[in-house]
């Protein structure tokens, strides 16, 4: 029967609830894209469901299978993941096993052209985890981590979702329901589509031309690639650091070395990165006194040029449809993942506890899209005001300077090393760190560094 349908639960006998889109004992909901804000949305909203004995159907699909190397099997990552979010899944009750997160990386090295400084985390509980989003590099010889987003896509069909192995390549509306096309398969229709595809995907361009208010993010290019070194080049030339490079290179925002057991990761985040910016980056002398002796720039096991979100979609709802992860909200440059846990957690409590027609989903998920918006506006400041640093020489001097004379001291102490650590890792919100860079300790010593390096220059 087409709409409107009574809810399973237990609304007032008003006309107006009686109208409202709900999921009901039956309902058919399309998640397009197992990602992890697919699977996560997949997960929680069958859990969800279960605990209110509410029967629904849920249909994953996903033409990845994240048990082959890549580029077949991987979402295109660096693959840093916060112990915030480690911790935050824990108490929901999913235990990230450490075949799936090498916990591993307990300080950075930030690289300038005045010098390095080694940075130990500033707090135990703040390590950072890193993960591999398929099965590991093209040229891989042995598996020794789980998949990230196979091990999410298996506890959504753990939890009784339908996966299905195909690309979507139609959506349409049959009588105010979505519809869904596979290039094989034929139309199904369902009651609700939770849209999870990012922001490399053509099918993005389907769903602007659907006019319902839907328009997908801005993005930009960025660069990531795999080398392999062997784990003893790795430990003898990365140790358990991860590199992050703060260098005078135009158009480059961020970029960082990862160990990764026999690989090294390369991710370049910025302005539209190319083959120039790459080039200028991997030759420039910081990175190469990072990397072995002999090292070849050129010779890599697998890179990409993958789009990153810089500014969310607008209205990413509209009646049965919600856009969650990288192609509705997400944050700036740190983190997607737990964006992604996020808007899908919200995107579920909302289909399940209000409902799912634009204005629930408006009034109940859209907050949650917001806090993360508010804090990117945040964040794109703190990026505006590291780029000075870069720009700068005695600024560049300034921090490092800083940073060094700071590690001796009690981990609270360390202003400025926890407020880098939070801006490379992710691990706090902008918010937070703005207000950690207010403080009148760290200010009175960003300024007395500062001062004593411009007399240097
Ligand atoms: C260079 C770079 C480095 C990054 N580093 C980090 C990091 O260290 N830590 C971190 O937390 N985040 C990082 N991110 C961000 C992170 O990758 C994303 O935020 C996260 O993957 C978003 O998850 P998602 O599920 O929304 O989208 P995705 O992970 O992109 O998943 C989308 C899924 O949809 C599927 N799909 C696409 N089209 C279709 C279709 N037509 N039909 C069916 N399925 C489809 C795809 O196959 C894919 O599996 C990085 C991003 C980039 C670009």
């Amino acid at each position: 029967m087409d709409s409107p349908r009574i809810s399973y639960n237990d609304f007032p006998e008003q006309d107006e609830k009686r109208k409202r889109l709900v999921l009901d004992n039956g309902s058919k909901i399309a998640v397009v894209g197992s990602g992890p804000a697919g699977s996560f949305f997949s997960y929680y909203l069958l859990d969800m469901a279960e605990r209110l004995g509410l029967d629904i159907y849920v249909d994953i699909y996903e033409p990845r299978d994240f048990s082959h190397t890549a580029p077949k099997g991987c979402n295109m990552c660096g693959g840093i993941v916060s112990e915030t979010l480690v911790q935050t899944l824990a108490a929901d009750g999913i235990n990230l096993p450490p075949t799936v997160v090498q916990r591993g990386i307990d300080s950075y090295y930030m690289h300038m052209d005045v010098g390095d400084v080694r940075i130990e985390t500033p707090l135990k509980e703040k390590r950072i985890g890193a993960v591999t989003r398929g099965s590991g590099p093209r040229d891989i010889k042995e598996i020794k981590w789980e998949s990230f987003d196979g091990y999410l896509q298996k506890l959504a069909t753990a939890k009784g979702a339908n996966l299905i192995n195909e690309r979507v390549t139609t959506v349409s509306f049959n009588q105010g329901r979505p519809r869904i096309k596979t290039r094989h398969g034929s139309s199904r229709t369902y009651d609700m589509l939770a849209v999870a595809v990012g922001v490399n995907s053509p099918v993005l361009n389907l769903f602007n031309g659907l006019d319902i208010g839907y328009h997908s993010p801005e993005t930009t290019k960025t660069f990531i690639c795999e080398y392999y070194l062997g784990s003893e080049t790795i430990e003898k030339y990365l140790g358990s650091s991860m590199h992050v490079f703060l260098l005078n290179i135009p158009r480059l925002e961020f970029a960082a070395i990862i160990p990764k057991g026999d690989y090294a990761t390369v991710c370049m985040l910025g302005e539209n990165i190319d083959d120039d910016l790459v080039k200028a980056f991997l030759d420039s002398p910081e990175v190469r006194a990072t990397m072995p002796l002999g090292w070849q720039a050129e010779k890599r096991s697998c890179w990409c040029f993958p789009r990153i979100n810089v500014k969310g979609a607008q209205q990413p709802y509209s009646d049965r449809i919600v856009f969650i992860g990288d192609c509705g909200v997400t944050r700036l440059y740190k983190d997607g993942i737990g964006a992604a846990y996020r808007t899908a957690k919200a995107a579920a409590s909302t289909a399940i506890f209000q409902g799912i027609s634009i204005d629930d989903f408006r009034q109940y998920y859209m907050p949650a899209c917001k806090t993360i918006n508010s804090d990117n506006a945040i964040g794109k400041l703190s990026f505006f005001f590291t780029s000075q640093i870069q720009k700068y020489r005695f600024a560049r001097r300034g921090l490092l300077k800083m940073t060094i004379e700071e590690q001796d001291l009690k981990g609270s102490k360390r202003c400025m090393s926890t407020v880098l650590w939070d801006m490379f890792t992710g691990s706090a919100p902008y918010r937070d760190i703005f207000l950690s860079t207010l403080h009148p300790a760290f200010l009175s010593g960003f300024l007395k560094n500062i001062a004593s390096s411009l007399g240097r220059e």
